[in-house]
Formats: C-alpha cells, structure tokens, sequence
C-alpha cells in the first residue's frame, strides 16, 4: 500500500510540475511519518524513499535509533520546537524547518556536534497570520534570518510554512506569498535554496507556486490516529 500510495504521490508531483513547466527533480519529497510506526518507514525506504519527517522529538529519535541500519535516510524535524528540547534534535536529524526564535536557533547550533556538517535549517513563517500556529512574522522574517545564517552549526536553507485550511484559491494565495518572502531575502543576500510547503491537500498549488520540498503524511502512510493527549 506504501510503496503504491509513493508511486500516486510522485505521479501527483509529475503532472504539478507538468503544469507549472518545472522538473519533477527540482521537488524533494518528505514522507511525513509522525505516528507511524519504524515498520512503515522501512516499507517506505524499501520502495525508494529517503527524506522523513518527524513532529515529535522522542517520536523521531526512537524511530532515527530503531532504522540506524539503513543507509542514506535523511531526517527532518518539521514539529514545534521548545528550547529545552533542542539537543536530541541537534543530535540526530539532519534539518529542522520549524525554527521561529533566535534562542531555538542558537542552542540548535551549539549542540550540533562536532563530528556532523551544520544542521540544515528552514525559518518557519507564519504567512496567513494564522493563530493556532507556531512560525515568525513575514515582518520579522528578515532579522531572524540573517542572524540564524551566522551561526556555525547551522546552514540556513530558506522558509518553510503551513498555510491554514482554506478554499484552494486562498491557500495559493499564501503559497504565491511564500514564495515573494523567500525571493526577498535572497535579494537580501541570503543564499537560499529551499521553500518548504505543500501537504497532501495543497501540493499542487505550492507546486505551482514555487515549492522545492513538499511534506506529505497522509497520502503516503493512510490517515492518521489522533494523537493521543499524554
Ligand atoms: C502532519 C504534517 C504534514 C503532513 O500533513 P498531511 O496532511 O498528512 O500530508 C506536513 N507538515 C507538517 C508541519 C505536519 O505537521
């Protein structure tokens, strides 16, 4: 079911790009595992995925620690990110996108370990002023980002962001401003290469608006369980 539900996701992404007159292989797909079990991302690799997603840090790092065995595996926190909880993650995954605080940023850096190449890091932004969620300001974007690209254990990639649920035109609407953030600050100087968005429902539309990365769970790995409230 994995491996078929991974060939509709790459067939979704062809026929995006198709549309938008990209190459499928500017697109890396993240497998967003958060709740699955190690079993599945193993059927997942088995059928030629490499980049996961983790939103939990214990969840994540049971999971990094169960499939160490497996060459090439690339982890990604995409979760909210407390500053007590930044060491596992500096650690173990090799990008974080949901950095939205200096604090978070700098503790992430200087826990990288020595032996590992810096931390990949997107700043995660908040672009339809949604209140639920975690992310920075597009005003404040900016500062932020220059000060994270100077940090050592880190290597600042670009932005990632998790529009709301809205009718399609809207949500592409707060892609198409994503997208204008990310050509700013490289007009600013910052050598970005990655605009993280796009989910199951929405990417398409972050396709057609420029995305380099797309974080899909459910289409991959089937619905999810709600997350138990421990
Ligand atoms: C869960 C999650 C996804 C994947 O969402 P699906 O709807 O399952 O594709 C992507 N990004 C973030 C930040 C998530 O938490």
């Amino acid at each position: 079911m994995i491996a078929l539900n991974l060939q509709t996701v790459h067939a979704r992404i062809a026929a995006a790009c198709a549309q938008a007159g990209r190459a499928p292989a500017q697109i890396t797909l993240l497998a967003v595992a958060k709740t699955q079990p190690a079993s599945a991302v193993r059927a997942a690799y088995d059928a030629g995925q490499r980049a996961f997603g983790e939103n939990y840090v214990q969840e994540g790092v049971d999971k990094i620690t169960a499939l160490a065995d497996l060459p090439g595996l690339q982890w990604h926190c995409i979760g909210p990110l407390q500053s007590n909880k930044t060491r596992p993650v500096a650690e173990h995954f090799d990008w974080v996108h949901s950095v939205d605080r200096l604090k978070v940023a700098q503790r992430l850096s200087a826990q990288r370990p020595a032996d590992k190449p810096p931390l990949n890091i997107c700043i995660q932004v908040n672009i339809d002023g949604g209140s639920s969620k975690a992310g920075i300001a597009p005003a404040g974007a900016l500062a932020l980002a220059q000060a994270v690209s100077k940090l050592p254990g880190l290597r600042l990639r670009g932005i990632m962001t998790i529009p709301d649920p809205a009718p399609p035109a809207q949500m592409r609407a707060c892609h198409a401003r994503a997208r204008q953030l990310l050509d700013a600050l490289r007009q600013a100087g910052l050598p970005l290469d990655t605009l993280s968005m796009g989910m199951s429902v929405d990417l398409e539309a972050a396709i057609a608006e420029g995305a380099t990365l797309v974080r899909v769970g459910a289409a991959i790995f089937g619905a999810r369980a709600p997350r138990p409230a421990f």
